[in-house]
């Protein structure tokens, strides 16, 4: 089974890849994820995106897509995927019709997070995740059972990223309504959408995804 998680940022899309990666072993492709270890690690790829991630502006079609096609390569997907933050814009879209068509994969599900607007910025100032494991947290919505330690790991150590402040998420709000929202048309077309209630707690978000993924 292959899946598109597709929501504007905060709406949840990481925090239900991780799950459905723990309960069935999907694959979570997250282009952020893979934009900020090449960031980190320095590559040429990253020093171009580190600045465009920052302003909370999209990193090139070209570069995204690019390194989405070598994580495709990769036989873990094979054990079915979720991408989570691509395609984000219509030439993405179409660049991801022609990926999947060269490899012999196809698309099961593209699930919608829908969530209210007002909720994403709180959402968003509030995200932390583990500097060890990943596993991501809430200052609110999802702390850890016990304070300061990774429920997965046993880290004490957390970080933010630099692009979750209010000026940033408010700019990546303006691109996800201009050109990521626009692509859901394409994919309602192909029959492909299943909208989910991305205000609902967590663990109900998760169960709305698990029935759709179980056709019931
Ligand atoms: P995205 O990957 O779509 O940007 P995340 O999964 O990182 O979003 O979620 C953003 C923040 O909101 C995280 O801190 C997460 O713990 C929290 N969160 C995710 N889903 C919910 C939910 N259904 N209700 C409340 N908080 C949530
Ligand atoms: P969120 O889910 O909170 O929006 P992501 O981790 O998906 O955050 O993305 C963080 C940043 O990485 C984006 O604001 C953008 O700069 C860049 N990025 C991630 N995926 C893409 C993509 N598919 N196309 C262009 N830029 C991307
Ligand atoms: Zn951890």
């Amino acid at each position: 089974m292959n899946i598109i998680l597709l929501g504007p940022p905060g709406a949840g899309k990481g925090t239900q890849a991780s799950r459905l990666n723990a309960e069935r072993g999907m694959v979570q492709l997250s282009t952020g994820d893979m934009l900020r270890a090449a960031v980190a690690a320095g590559t040429p790829v990253g020093l171009k995106a580190k600045a465009v991630m920052e302003a909370g502006e999209l990193v090139s079609d070209e570069i995204v897509t690019g390194i989405l096609s070598e994580r495709l390569d990769q036989p873990d997907v094979k054990q079915g995927f979720i991408l989570d933050g691509y395609p984000r814009t219509a030439t993405q879209a179409e660049s991801l019709e022609r990926l999947l068509a060269e490899k012999g994969m196809a698309l099961d599900y593209v699930i919608e997070l829908a969530v209210d607007e007002e909720a994403l910025v709180d959402r968003i100032t509030g995200r932390y995740s583990c500097a060890k494991c990943g596993e991501g947290y809430h200052d609110r919505y999802k702390q850890p059972k016990v304070a300061g330690t990774c429920d997965v790991c046993g880290s004490h150590e957390f970080k933010r990223r630099p692009d979750d402040n209010e000026a940033t998420v408010r700019n990546r709000l303006v691109e996800y309504r201009a050109k990521t929202a626009p692509i859901l048309p394409f994919y309602e077309a192909k029959g492909l959408v299943r909208r989910v209630d991305g205000m609902a707690p967590i663990g109900e978000v998760n169960t709305a995804i698990e029935a759709i993924l179980d056709g019931r």
